[in-house]
C-alpha cells in the first residue's frame, strides 16, 4: 500500500503530538516529509530523528548554531514554510496556533491538497474568502476541531438539506464559579481545563468561552451557514460534540470520548480502519450526560462573538485578533481575566468608529486593520 506523505505544520504542539501518536502506532502507513515549529527546535529535532523526517521548518535563524542541524533541509522563518510541501504531499496538517500562519494558510488554500485544519483563527480572519479560495483550488479541508470534525462527518458532504447545527461546549473551568469571584481569577486557574489538555492560548479561550464563540464563527465559514443556523449549548462531559437538526424533527449527533486522536484519525482512516479499542465509548460509564443553555452574563464572549459574526467582514477577524493580543497580556499578568472580553468590546467599538468595515476583505485589508489595532490598542490606565 502506498504510504501517506504527510507534512505537519505545528508538529511540536498539542495537536502535533496527537497526530504523531497516530503515526507512531501506524508506522508503515506514513512517510512524514516535513515538520515545523516556532522556536522549539530541540523538540523538533527529536521528532525528526524518531520519524526520519528530512525537512524542518523553524521560525528562527539557527543554521550553523545547532549540532546536527546540517543533516536536515532547514527552512528558516515561517515565510519559507510553504516550500516544505511538494506535489507528492498527500495530507497537510495545519496546527500552528493563532494568526502567525495566516499567509501560509492562505497559500495552502490554493494548493488543491487535503488539509487537516486544526487552526480556527485563520479561517475566521479569512472569512468567506477562505471558502471560495479552497473550493476553487479543489482543496479538501477536513476540520480537526472535535465539533467541526463531527459536523463534517454528520453532513457527509450534503451541505444543502438540513435546518440547523448545534455544537457543545464543556463550559471550561469556571462553569460553576460564583460570578463575584471572576475578578480574581488567576492565570493558573484559567489554564486548568477540566477535560482537554491543550496549548495555553486555546486553554484561556476555553475559560473565557472565546473558543466557542470562535467555533460558532468557524462553523459558519466552514459549512457556509446562515447566522441563525448555528448555535452552541453547554455539555460538561464532552461526549456529544455536535448535532445536525433536520426539519422533520430528526437530530443526528456524533458521540465519542474526548480524545483529539479520534477526529484526527478520521483524516487518514475509515471509521472502521483505525483501531482505538480502549477509546470505544461505553455509555453505561457515562450515565449522566448534561445539557444547559449558555448564560451570557457568565460568558459574555458568546454574545460578542455572535454580534461580530452578524456584522461580518472585518469584524470576526478584529474580534479574534484583539483576543490574541489580550490573551497574551493576560498570560503576562498585565490585565485581569474579565478584561479579556471587556477590552475586546471597547476596542471593537473604537475600530469601527474610525474605520469602515469591508465585507469581503482581502489579505491586505486584514493586515491593514490588524496593523491599525496594533497602533491604537486601548488598555485601561
Ligand atoms: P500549541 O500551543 O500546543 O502548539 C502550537 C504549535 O504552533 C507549536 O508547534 C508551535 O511551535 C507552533 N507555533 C506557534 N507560534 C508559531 C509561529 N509564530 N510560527 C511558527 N510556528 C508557531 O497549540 P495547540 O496544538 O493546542 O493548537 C494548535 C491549533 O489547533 C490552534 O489554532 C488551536 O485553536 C487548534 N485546536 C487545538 C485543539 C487542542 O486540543 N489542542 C483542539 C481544537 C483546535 P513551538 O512549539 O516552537 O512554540
Ligand atoms: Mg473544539
Amino acid at each position: 500500500m502506498k504510504k501517506i506523505n504527510l507534512i505537519i505544520y505545528g508538529a511540536t504542539g498539542s495537536i502535533g503530538k496527537s497526530v504523531l501518536s497516530i503515526v507512531r502506532s501506524n508506522r508503515t502507513k506514513f512517510n512524514v516529509q516535513g515538520i515545523t515549529c516556532n522556536n522549539n527546535y530541540n523538540k523538533l529535532i527529536k521528532i525528526a530523528k524518531e520519524f526520519n523526517v528530512k525537512k524542518l521548518g523553524i521560525n528562527k535563524k539557527i543554521k550553523n548554531t545547532v549540532k546536527d542541524i546540517n543533516k536536515y533541509n532547514v527552512y528558516e522563518d515561517i515565510s519559507s514554510f510553504s516550500k516544505i510541501y511538494n506535489s507528492n504531499t498527500d495530507v497537510i496538517i495545519f496546527a500552528i496556533s493563532g494568526l502567525a500562519g495566516l499567509d501560509l494558510f492562505h497559500k495552502l488554500c490554493t494548493s488543491g491538497k487535503k488539509i487537516g485544519m486544526a487552526n480556527k483563527e485563520c479561517i475566521i480572519s479569512l472569512g468567506e474568502n477562505f471558502y471560495e479560495l479552497a473550493k476553487k483550488s479543489g482543496c479538501i479541508i477536513v476540520p480537526l476541531d472535535s465539533e467541526h470534525n463531527s459536523i463534517f462527518h454528520l453532513l457527509n458532504n450534503d451541505h444543502a438539506s438540513f435546518d440547523s447545527i448545534t455544537i457543545t461546549a464543556t463550559g471550561g473551568p469556571f462553569r460553576t464559579l460564583p460570578l463575584k469571584s471572576f475578578k480574581n481569577i488567576s492565570i493558573e486557574q484559567a489554564l486548568s481545563h477540566p477535560i482537554w489538555k491543550m496549548g495555553k492560548k486555546i486553554s484561556i479561550d476555553s475559560a473565557t468561552m472565546v473558543n466557542k464563540a470562535l467555533e460558532i464563527i468557524e462553523a459558519k465559514y466552514l459549512f457556509n451557514l446562515e447566522d441563525n443556523q448555528i448555535d452552541a449549548i453547554i455539555h460538561p462531559q464532552a461526549i456529544l460534540h455536535a448535532m445536525v437538526n433536520y426539519e422533520n424533527g430528526i437530530t443526528k449527533a456524533l458521540l465519542s470520548k474526548p480524545d483529539m486522536r479520534i477526529p484526527i484519525s478520521s483524516l487518514f482512516f475509515k471509521f472502521n480502519g483505525y483501531s482505538n479499542k480502549t477509546k470505544e465509548l461505553n455509555l453505561l460509564e457515562h450515565s449522566k450526560l448534561e445539557f444547559y443553555p449558555i448564560n451570557t452574563e457568565r460568558y459574555p464572549a458568546i454574545r460578542l462573538g455572535k454580534e461580530v459574526m452578524k456584522i461580518g467582514g472585518l469584524a470576526p477577524n478584529s474580534f479574534n485578533y484583539l483576543n490574541e493580543i489580550l490573551v497574551r497580556y493576560f498570560l503576562k499578568g498585565a490585565i485581569k481575566f474579565v478584561d479579556i472580553i471587556a477590552l475586546n468590546e471597547i476596542n471593537l467599538e473604537k475600530i469601527f468608529a474610525k474605520n469602515s468595515n469591508i465585507m469581503t476583505p482581502s489579505l491586505i485589508d486584514i493586515k491593514n486593520i490588524n496593523g491599525w489595532i496594533d497602533k491604537n490598542l486601548y488598555l485601561r490606565d
